[in-house]
């Protein structure tokens, strides 16, 4: 079946996300764009995960537990997992692995952890705009644990990218898909090599995706999704 997607969201829990990008404000602009699938994948964290999830489900769509990771080579990965147990589990392992320095609100955003009704139940205390103390390699070998799956976000940015930081994407890391930024390029040898996503990396209500970019998946699931994301594409 044909999906709409949009993989990459931020919530008001990243820092550089809009206060704006509440559980209820993401659900239902999500259901007014027409999106069967979506990711709120913030900064090295996963709290506001389940939250929209709940409120998404009750319009019909998906959201597939994610997180963008931002690692030792500040380099941006998107994780996805199976289930909210996977993504809660991989979490508690991260702890060990960041920088607990303090977030400055005020300097680099509010980090919003919220419930159902989009009342602020904690202020994540750590900065999030820290890269992990965690490289690629072990990025995926910890996300593999967990049934999960990882894709490079946007590898043709000049900033915080496999590309633009390391120049060249890593054979080891076995990848099938990555995720391409729009308004660049990217190397037609890559791009045949790899599924592409397009994902929107909205930071606010309006730039989440329109229903353009879609998946061809075996049913509407996070199961289905993942195994997609997993399988080799071409070769
Ligand atoms: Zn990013
Ligand atoms: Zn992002």
């Amino acid at each position: 079946m044909k999906l709409f997607y949009d993989l990459h969201i931020h919530s008001c829990l990243s820092p550089c996300g809009s206060d704006e990008m509440t559980p209820n404000n993401i659900a239902n602009m999500a259901y007014l764009k027409g999106l069967d699938i979506i990711s709120i994948t913030d900064h090295n964290t996963g709290k506001n995960n389940d939250v929209i999830r709940g409120l998404a489900q009750q319009l019909g769509i998906l959201v597939v537990p994610g997180m963008e990771v931002q690692t030792k080579e500040e380099v941006h990965i998107l994780c996805y997992f199976p289930d909210m147990e996977a993504l809660n589990t991989f979490e508690n392992e991260l702890d060990a692995h960041r920088v607990q320095l303090p977030n400055r609100p005020e300097r680099f955003g509010n980090q919003w952890v919220m419930d159902e009704e989009d009342s602020i139940i904690e202020e994540y205390p750590w900065a999030l705009i820290l890269s992990l103390n965690l490289s690629l390699d072990q990025l995926n070998a910890l996300v593999d644990k967990f049934g999960g799956v990882i894709v490079p976000a946007h590898i043709n940015k000049s900033s915080n990218s496999m590309l633009s930081n390391l120049g060249f994407i890593p054979e080891d890391l076995n990848l099938k898909f990555i995720e391409v930024f729009m308004n660049a390029s990217v190397p037609q040898d890559i791009l045949g090599h790899y599924g592409v996503l397009i994902n929107s990396d909205a930071h606010s209500l309006g730039q989440i995706s329109e229903p353009i970019q879609s998946l061809e998946l075996t049913e509407k699931t996070t199961y289905a999704l993942i195994n997609h994301l997993k399988r080799r594409v071409k070769l």
